[in-house]
């Protein structure tokens, strides 16, 4: 197919918040030195917000240096009084500590949705002249004979499922710049092909994440959390136990809704356990089912989260091309926030990106100093004393518990600096599935099951595409995963894409839906055989997330 090409002087891949604010800052900038900058972003969801999913507490920090004016010009903010509490849950109650650490109190921030705050972001992007294309996904990573990279390829359109062009088909676009920032959130399918030809995370410990299933839930008028003397709930212990990296959230919304999840860190060992049940266990502890009795869930969705902290940021700039957000390990994992750091990284980026065009050197040795700006910003002022956090949630029991107490009294570096990081891949253990674990009872408005939940997230696709979850081996999938860990796959995905067949009298038979694909990408994170790789579908696809 004949393919377009289109230049820009920095284009941003991904419209999350690390890269619009990135857009933003940069045009800002231009328009202040009186120079004509072209930026380019595009998304891979059908509307920017579409694929934006978070807590989502925000920090202001970030924001109040992009737009100092945020409150006038109509940033939309859910709830500004935010008093936290946190519990400890057992199977039945819950007790609450007498003593909230600092890293979780969120005086001065704002609850927000967060695809309702990338829109109004976008839309201030545009209205600054920055070229926003939702609906395009970037599918390769375009470099010069040199290795240098120069653009990104957006994917074709109009594919049948064997790959030959439909009537309505669209080659993709060579989209070139001078400076390309990779802003695609957690678990990048650009970034793990940079990783692959570039090296960016070597010498780095691994990435690791969490999975989270959120809800937007209408409650009644009067429900009791109307009077709760707090806003925001932190929670930790019951369904997850000790054992298991994770905890739930549950904040105040305008209009009689909440925002509700649970984080599940993908390190767990046990193959049988389903973070979308465990959610629905969280659902019906007291402390929450008496907050959301007589609710509505009116929108649902699930993400992941990279958790690993500041030692497992990759190489921050490579020749043509630097790093932001999630996508580089950016968030803070001791607060569970990572829309301000993300958006720093972003202003830092494009920061970098005008220096380069100034100097006409887009070379990994100036756009180092991206790194340097990161380095010496408060950024790493708030990633350095977490470094070693997330890796001692994941230890067992209440050891966790010392390592954090000691981290806490020696600036971040505890008993172990820099405490090993697991990849998520390897944690789960053999044999572990004689047991059924529990399955919730339903009811089709407050207790949904996974379709339920993948309608309510608006999630959609072209049917007739190629698939695109690549299993290399799939008899791997019927045999060694099947007989050692009954095929985790089936529970670890929120949107249940992957499902096994009984065939009689034969092993099960691997059916995908790849329709239902919720782009959370646990799939390829914790697939204990790295058997499947998450690339992008045709762009506009997935999710549609408004208000969550
Ligand atoms: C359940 C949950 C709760 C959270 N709670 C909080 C909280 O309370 N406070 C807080 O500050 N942070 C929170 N976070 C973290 C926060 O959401 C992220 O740190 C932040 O969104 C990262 O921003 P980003 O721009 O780097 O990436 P993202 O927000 O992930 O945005 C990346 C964008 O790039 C697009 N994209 C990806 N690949 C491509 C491609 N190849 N081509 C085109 N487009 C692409 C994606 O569709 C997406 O829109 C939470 C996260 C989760 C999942």
């Amino acid at each position: 197919m004949e393919r377009e090409q289109l230049e820009f002087d920095v284009l941003f891949v991904g419209a999350g918040p690390a890269n619009l604010a990135g857009a933003i800052h940069l045009k800002q900038l231009a328009r202040q030195q009186g120079r004509e900058v072209e930026v380019c972003i595009i998304e891979k969801a059908a509307a920017v917000g579409g694929h934006s999913l978070s807590g989502a507490v925000l920090d202001p920090r970030a924001l109040g240096e992009l737009m100092p004016d945020f409150r006038e010009t109509g940033c939309p903010i859910e709830e500004s009084d935010l008093r936290d509490g946190v519990f400890y849950l057992t199977p039945t109650g819950q007790i609450r500590l007498p003593y909230t650490p600092p890293y979780l109190h969120n005086e001065g921030c704002f609850v927000i949705s967060l695809s309702k705050f990338c829109a109004w972001l976008g839309a201030a992007a545009e209205e600054l002249g920055v070229n926003l294309f939702p609906g395009f996904a970037g599918v390769e990573a375009l470099t010069d004979e040199a290795g240098r990279v120069i653009g990104v390829r957006t994917g074709d359109k109009g594919v049948n499922r064997d790959g030959k062009p439909k009537s309505n088909a669209e080659p993709g676009v060579d989209l070139l710049a001078k400076v390309t920032v990779f802003g695609e959130g957690p678990k990048g399918s650009l970034l793990r092909e940079l990783g692959r030809t570039l090296g960016i995370f070597e010498g780095r410990q691994p990435q690791v994440f969490e999975t989270a299933i959120k809800e937007v839930i209408e409650i009644p008028a009067g429900s009791p959390f109307a009077s709760s003397p707090y806003t925001v709930l932190h929670t930790f212990g019951y369904p997850l136990g000790l054992d298991t990296k994770g905890g739930g959230f549950l904040y105040r919304m305008r209009d009689n809704r909440v925002s509700l999840g649970l984080v599940v860190g993908l390190d767990y060992e046990d193959p049988m356990l389903e973070p979308y049940q465990t959610f629905l266990q969280f659902k019906k502890h007291p402390l929450i089912a008496d907050v959301i009795r007589g609710g509505k869930v009116l929108q649902q969705g699930a993400k992941t989260l990279a958790a690993g902290g500041y030692y497992t940021m990759p190489r921050l700039a490579v020749d043509g091309a630097v790093f932001v957000g999630d996508s580089a390990s950016m968030l803070n994992v001791q607060r569970l926030k990572g829309i301000h750091t993300a958006m720093k990284s972003g202003m830092l980026a494009a920061e970098t990106a005008l220096a380069a065009l100034a100097a006409g050197d887009a070379s990994a040795r100036l756009l180092q100093s991206y790194a340097d700006r990161v380095d010496a910003s408060w950024i790493k002022t708030e990633l350095h004393p977490a470094r070693n956090f997330g890796q001692a949630l994941s230890r067992k029991g209440i050891s966790k518990f010392i390592l954090i107490g000691a981290q806490m009294v020696s600036g971040g570096r505890g008993l172990v600096d820099p405490m090993p990081t697991v990849d998520d891949a390897t944690t789960l253990k053999p044999g572990r599935f004689e047991e059924a674990p529990p399955v919730q009872a339903l009811d089709g408005q407050l207790y949904l099951d996974k379709l339920t939940g993948v309608y309510l997230s608006g999630t959609a696709h072209e049917e007739d595409q190629p698939c695109h979850l690549l299993i290399p081996d799939r008899e791997l999938c019927v045999t060694r995963c099947w007989d050692t860990l009954r095929s985790p796959c089936t529970r670890f995905c929120p949107g249940q894409v992957y499902e096994m067949e009984p065939v009689d009298g034969g092993r099960p038979r691997l059916k995908l839906n790849p329709s239902n694909c919720l782009h959370c990408k646990t799939c390829e994170i914790k697939d204990p055989f790295h058997n499947i790789l998450w690339t992008c579908p045709e762009g506009g696809g997935g999710p549609n997330y408004t208000v969550v």
